[in-house]
């Protein structure tokens, strides 16, 4: 029973990461196309804030738009960084639509979080 538990888990874990990977091709795919003004990283976001979160910090990697080079290092407190938007874009509003900058998320005792604009998380 309790193998055939796992094993349902797994199926769902599997159906999961591939509906996850799905949305991101469609996503890269629409960005391309250059229609776009979501970016994906609100619901990662939000579940941050909700941990205790408090910070962003603008990481460009090396980007040479001017927008994106413009908000270097810049800082935000996490709940202004989610407010007053007028798309389901955090980052894309700041930027651009497709950009491909990323945010280190602080917050006291936590662990720096870097953020893509697919809502892709890595701990550093
Ligand atoms: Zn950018």
């Amino acid at each position: 029973m309790e193998n055939r538990q796992s094993k349902y888990q797994e199926w769902v874990e599997n159906l999961v990461k591939t509906k996850a990977n799905q949305e991101k091709e469609e996503f890269r795919q629409v960005i391309a196309a250059g229609n776009t003004r979501q970016d994906l990283t609100r619901p990662t976001l939000e579940s941050l804030l909700q941990q205790g979160y408090t910070t962003v910090q603008w990481d460009s990697q090396g980007s040479r738009e001017p927008k994106c080079m413009e908000l270097q290092n810049m800082q935000w407190t996490l709940a202004d960084f989610l407010t007053g938007l007028m798309h389901d874009a955090p980052m894309f509003e700041k930027s651009h639509p497709g950009c491909l900058c990323k945010i280190v998320v602080t917050g006291p005792g936590m662990q720096n979080t870097v953020i893509d604009t697919f809502g892709n998380v890595e701990t550093i």
